[in-house]
């Protein structure tokens, strides 16, 4: 039975991570170290910063459990239950053993309304309030599992040619991503339709990703922490009231570097010797 031998996988790695812990604390640390270098994971819905949920996350595997037993995700055909999207990891994977993650081109996440991985997280590692909106309900649409990144050069809208998967893939369909017309000057006749992610929409749930057309998807989502930049305090948008209201007790700092004293050698006019 699948379910079981989810079950057992289960089991075994949760033997290895007690086993591993049990091995000292030093090794523990040492080994929760190198892994915890790797940033390209992506964890669940509501998943605290990664520092934050791998301190958090007692790799308990229930919500991996909810999420392969979602309602929705029964094969219509055999009646059986599908693997996950969630997974647990194991030894040998770059990632603390026992934290869950997903990989979209391999199952991305599929949204679901009820959210049943977040819930059952006994720990806060999956931080239920972060999901609330303003009537207080869960809502899938306020996670920020990554953002989606369209790589100009393999995508083949770019090059002209007509392609919407992942814009139709995409569960905030026209929100998240939105097609951009745009003039083809090669031709002089056509016109680019172009995928664009709206960074404040997209949630990372890497279904474009998994619908991508192209040999390697052209479209992939990145943790936040690796694909989003940061501006800094320092830089305010000066239309945007809010923005201003951010930065009103800021207190502005003078830096000084002093001069060098030493006088400059003009070397491409000096004589050099062979
Ligand atoms: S919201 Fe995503 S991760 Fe959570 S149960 Fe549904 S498919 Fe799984
Ligand atoms: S349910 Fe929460 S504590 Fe348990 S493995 Fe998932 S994230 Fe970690």
């Amino acid at each position: 039975m699948e379910h079981s031998n989810n079950r057992r996988n289960f089991m075994a790695t949760s033997i290895q991570s007690v086993g591993l812990a049990a091995l000292g604390g030093m090794l523990w640390s040492g080994y929760a170290d190198s892994v915890k270098a790797s940033p390209l994971v992506l964890r669940p819905p509501g998943a605290l910063a990664e520092k934050d949920f791998l301190a958090a996350c007692i790799k308990c595997g229930l919500c991996a459990e909810a999420c392969v037993n979602r309602d929705t995700n029964v094969d219509k055909e055999t009646g059986l239950q599908r693997p996950g999207t969630l997974q647990m990891a194991k030894g040998g994977d770059t990632l603390l053993i026992g934290t869950p993650f997903f990989v979209p081109t391999e199952i991305p996440c599929y949204m679901c309304e009820e959210i049943p991985c977040v819930p059952v997280c006994p720990s806060g590692a999956l931080d239920m309030p972060s999901l609330l909106n303003e009537k207080q309900e869960l809502d899938i649409n306020k996670s920020s599992m990554g953002l989606a990144i369209v790589h100009k050069e393999s995508c083949i809208a770019f090059w002209g040619i007509q392609c919407d998967a992942c814009y139709r893939a995409c569960p905030l369909l026209d929100v998240a991503i939105t097609l951009e017309y745009q003039k083809n000057d090669r031709t002089g006749k056509h016109a680019f339709l172009l995928p664009v992610v709206q960074d404040s929409a997209c949630t990372g749930c890497g279904l474009c990703e998994k619908a991508c057309v192209t040999e390697e998807p052209a479209i992939f989502v990145l943790p936040n922490v690796v694909a989003k930049g940061k501006a800094g305090d320092h830089y305010v948008r000066g239309w945007d009231e809010k923005d201003q209201e951010r930065v009103k007790n800021a207190i502005s700092k003078e830096t000084r570097t002093e001069l060098s004293k030493k006088t400059a050698n003009d070397y491409l006019n000096m004589e050099v010797e062979y």
